[in-house]
Formats: structure tokens, sequence, C-alpha cells
């Protein structure tokens, strides 16, 4: 079953607000096989949200608005939509009460008269009760079953109802047999998206198993999320699970995870069944590995601490780097974050030791060692690794991909992977 969705609001439009509405639509509806096909967002301008509606009306019938139900001017989705669908409005008594009496409630001694606009109801228009909010949704509907369902924009009031009122409502009518729209992501790092494309071949051009693909990329890697359309449950994960099966046996070496699965958590679970220890010394990422590490609960099993080594006096004085590795060489060079590794591993007392030095800019670049320029170490029980990368983007991007970059080096030691 396909749907469109309109979200209605200048705040939208304007960046002020983040369109979540949409994105908690999409993840409910389909858990119940409903498919927002396309979403619109417009302002608040009547002639707006009318044209907007009356278009996805003509593409699918079956419309979900979000917001401008509220009690002020800016507030214009019910009669627009009512006179699109040639309706009048008329105050519905019991939403009147509903509105009264919620007032009451929470010790006003007379409701705000603009209040009244919310107890407008289109002729034939079915009300939705909101238990969270005055503004109650509207579902209206023609007589060739073309429909709109009107939810208000607070987000709170809207999960409620889109979960309470509009699942039930959507499984009666469309009886999708437990049919769900499902994903699956596969979470890979350290390649890049062409590169990874080319790696899965013609088993992943644009889709899986039949099943469509979509390359993510992010600072965190590239995600591949594979997705099942119209299938009962049992029969999308099965499906799902070929299509990782697949997508791993191509690239194996680059997935860490999948689905929310985050590359510390997986590489603590490795270490603690391991029993093994990290210690890190960290200079141009300033802690973020050790942050990224700590977020993970039940870390303090594995990670015994770190080393913020940012003059070069600290990496001699508390890693017990050289002075003169570091003078011959510079800060940001393999024997100096190689000594780092071991110096974390050694003076902290670890199986596992994870150097980085780099330089994350927007300064301090040469024509060597461009701005972008990132040492990794990592150093398991002896076995030293050392990497260089060369990162595009900003101080923030060359730093989150550096922790990123660590961890997963350290995750290949430990599993053998090369
Ligand atoms: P409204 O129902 O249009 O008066 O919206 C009430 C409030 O809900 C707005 O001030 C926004 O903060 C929030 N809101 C409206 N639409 C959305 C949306 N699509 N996603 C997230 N928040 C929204
Ligand atoms: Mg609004």
């Amino acid at each position: 079953m396909r749907l469109e969705l309109v979200t209605v609001g200048a705040e939208l439009l304007l960046g002020f607000t983040i369109d979540t509405n949409a994105a908690f639509l999409a993840r409910t509806l389909s858990e119940i096989g409903v498919e927002i096909v396309r979403r619109t967002t417009v302002g608040d301008d009547p002639d707006d949200i009318v044209q907007a509606v009356r278009d996805a009306l003509d593409r699918t019938g079956a419309v979900i608005t979000t917001g401008g139900l509220g009690p002020t001017a800016d507030d214009r989705t019910r009669p627009a939509i009512a006179s699109l669908f040639g309706r009048a409005l008329r105050m519905d008594e019991a939403v009147m009460a509903g509105i009264t009496a919620r007032f009451k409630r929470y010790g006003y001694a007379n409701m705000p008269a603009s209040n009244a606009v919310q107890a407008m109801v289109p002729e034939g228009a079915t009300v939705l009760g909101n238990p969270n909010g005055s503004a109650p949704g509207l579902w209206i509907e023609d007589e060739r079953g073309r429909w709109v369902a009107m939810l208000p924009g607070v987000p709170h009031e809207m999960r409620t109802m889109a979960t309470q009122v509009i699942v039930p409502m959507l499984t009666k009518r469309y009886a999708t047999n437990g049919a769900v729209v499902l994903s699956r992501t596969v979470r890979t790092t350290g390649i890049g998206e062409s590169a990874l494309a080319e790696l899965l071949g013609d088993d992943g051009r644009d889709t899986v198993n039949g099943l469509p693909l979509a390359f993510l990329p992010g600072w965190e890697g590239v995600d591949l999320r594979v997705t099942s359309h119209d299938l009962p449950r049992a029969d999308a994960v099965a499906a799902l699970d070929g299509a990782e099966a697949k997508l791993r046996s191509h690239a194996e070496r680059y997935v860490y995870g999948r689905d929310a699965e985050n590359l510390a958590a997986v590489l603590l679970d490795l270490c603690r069944e391991r029993r093994l220890h990290i210690a890190t010394a960290e200079s141009c990422t300033g802690g973020m590995l050790g942050e990224r590490i700590t977020a993970v609960p039940g870390s303090s099993d594995v990670y015994v601490g770190g080393v913020v080594a940012y003059e070069d006096r600290v990496k001699t004085a508390s890693l017990n780097v050289s002075p003169d590795l570091i003078r011959e060489h510079g800060a940001v060079s393999e024997p100096v974050v190689r000594a780092m590794a071991a110096g974390a591993r050694a003076v902290l007392g670890a199986e596992i030791g994870i150097g980085i030095t780099g330089i994350a800019g927007p300064a301090g670049g040469t024509s060597d060692k461009p701005v972008g320029t990132v040492w990794v170490a990592t150093d398991v029980k002896g076995d030293v690794r050392a990497t260089v990368r060369r990162y595009l983007g900003d101080r923030e991007d060359v730093r989150r991909r550096s922790a990123q970059a660590a961890l997963e080096q350290v995750r290949r030691s430990v599993t053998g992977s090369a």
C-alpha cells in the first residue's frame, strides 16, 4: 500500500525545525507494509497546502498531512483541505467540549477563544482522537475513496496518534496480510563507495537477490542497505539474510557489523572475549577515540585509559617517545606513531596500544604532510601496524574518521583479517 506525506509548516522550509515527523511515520508505517512513496513539505500558505495535497491525491489517492492544525492564524491545514474537498467547516460540539474540559483540567478559568477553531470539523469528516493535545486529527474521504488524514505537527502528539489511531485504521482498511517493509544495513569501513561497488560486482549493482540496494557513505564508513517490500515478516527476514550473506561474501574484510551496531562496541566485545585490554595515545583526536570507547556501556572491562598527548613534551614525558625521534621525523610520522602506541601499552599496562597523530587542519599542513595526513599505529601484543591516510574534509571530519580508522585497524588485527 502506497501513500504520500505532506508536512506543513514554514519552520520546516526555513530549516529551523527538522522534519522528524516524516521519518517517524515512514518507519512506523513500514512495519505494516505501508510505504511513503513521496514526501512534500509546504509552508503555511493555504494555496500551497491545497496544491500539494491535490497532486498527492491524484497520484496515490492516500495522503497523510502533519502540522497546521493549531489554534493560531498560521495554522491553515484544516480550512485548506476542507475547501479542496468542497466541504464546509462546522462546529463539532463533542470536540468543543473535549477542548474546554482539557483547559479546565490544566487550571485555566477560560479557554482562549482562538482554540475554538480546533473544534471546526469539515462536513462528513471523522474526528481522530488526540490523547496528548487539544487539536484532534481529522480523516476526510471523498466518494471515490480517496482520503487525507490530518495529524498535528507537535511530534509527541503526532507519534501517539500514528501508532494508536492511524496504524490500526490502515491495517484494517488495507488488510496487508502481514506484509512489511523491512531493511537491513551491512556496515563497512575502510573502503570507499566506488571501490566497494567494484568489489560487489554484478551481485551489488542496484539490487542484491532482487532487493534494492543503497550505498550510504558517512564518516563511519559506507553502509549498505537492502530493503524488502511486500513480504510477510518471516519471508522478509529470510530474503534479507540471503542478501546480507551475499554482500558479506564479497566484502567480508570490510564488514564490522549490521544495522545500528557501532564499531567501538563490536571491538570491545571482540577484546572482552579474548581478554585483551586497550590503552590509547591520542594527539590530533584529543581524546575522541577514548570517548568512542567509553561511550559504550561496560567498556571498563577492556579500556584501561589514555593519554591526550598534544604537545611534543607530553608525548615524551607521558609516553616515553624519544625527543630525538620527534626532532628527526616530526610529530606526524611513522616512527613517532609507533612509539606512541608502544608507549601507551607499556606505560598504561595493556595488551593493545593505539596511537594517533595527524594534522586535522585547517592550518598546519605542509607540502609533504598536507592537512588531513593522519598516522595510526596499533600494537597488539607487539604486532605493530602503522598506516597513513590523507583525509579530505574539515577538521571534525578528519578527527572522526581517524578515530574510526584506529578502531577498525585494531579490529582487523584482533580478528586476524589483515
Ligand atoms: P503545528 O501543528 O503546525 O502548529 O506545529 C506545532 C509544532 O510542531 C511546531 O512548532 C514544530 O516545532 C513542530 N512540528 C511541526 N511539524 C513538524 C515536523 N514535520 N517534524 C517535526 N516537528 C514538527
Ligand atoms: Mg504550524
